[in-house]
């Protein structure tokens, strides 16, 4: 089964409405900003591409100066429905982090490999303080345990997408959060 031309058509349910999301990433901007000391640099690192839309409204809400870069990373080996541990790094900051708190900006912790790479990846950059914000977080299937600091939501372990996740760069410009039909996805998963 292919993508539908109108991509709502796609969608089984949904999962977090756009003024649930609105709402929540405006109590994560306050609650980011609240976190650190007056004058200190912000430096909010976007994983590429899943997080484009959620750090553009997070960085809204985040009331003082803050500073953004954006690494793209890819896993590889495994399908486009599943991680497979191993991160490629297919764009790397362009600025220093050098002395900055750094704030990575995730759209989904699943089994949690890549922010677990990308960790300590950054922190052998010398920055001063490294913690993740993560849109949503599927707890049901982490493999390897990582602090997350701020946490949008909570989900089951259902495959989402929307606000800027994507199955097959697709469904990205949905302003909610909602769950594929599975009969799109399943023949990749193996079940058909
Ligand atoms: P992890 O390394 O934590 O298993 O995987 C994180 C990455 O897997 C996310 O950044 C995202 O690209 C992808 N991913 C995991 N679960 C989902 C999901 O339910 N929907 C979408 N669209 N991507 C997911």
């Amino acid at each position: 089964m292919t993508a539908s031309a109108n991509p709502h058509d796609d969608i089984a349910t949904v999962l977090i409405t756009e003024e649930a999301i609105a709402a929540r990433v405006r109590e994560l901007g306050a609650e980011i900003h609240a976190a650190y000391p007056a004058g200190e640099a912000i430096v909010l690192v976007s994983v590429l591409k899943g997080s484009l839309v959620f750090v553009a409204d997070l960085m809204r809400a985040i009331p003082r100066n803050v500073e953004i870069d954006l690494m793209e990373v890819s896993s590889y080996g495994g399908g486009s429905t599943e991680s497979s541990g191993k991160v490629r790094i297919l764009k790397d900051l362009s600025g220093s982090i050098e002395g900055r708190n750094v704030v990575i900006v995730e759209d989904i912790i699943d089994t949690g490999l890549t922010l677990s790479y990308l960790t300590t990846y950054l922190e052998g950059r010398n920055p001063r303080s490294v913690r993740i914000a993560t849109l949503l977080n599927k707890p049901a299937r982490r493999l390897v345990d990582i602090p997350v600091t701020w946490t949008g939501f909570e989900i089951p372990d259902e495959f989402v997408v929307g606000y800027g996740l994507d199955f097959g760069e697709h469904y990205r410009n949905l302003r909610y959060v909602g769950v594929l039909k599975r009969e799109l996805y399943a023949s990749i998963i193996g079940e058909i």
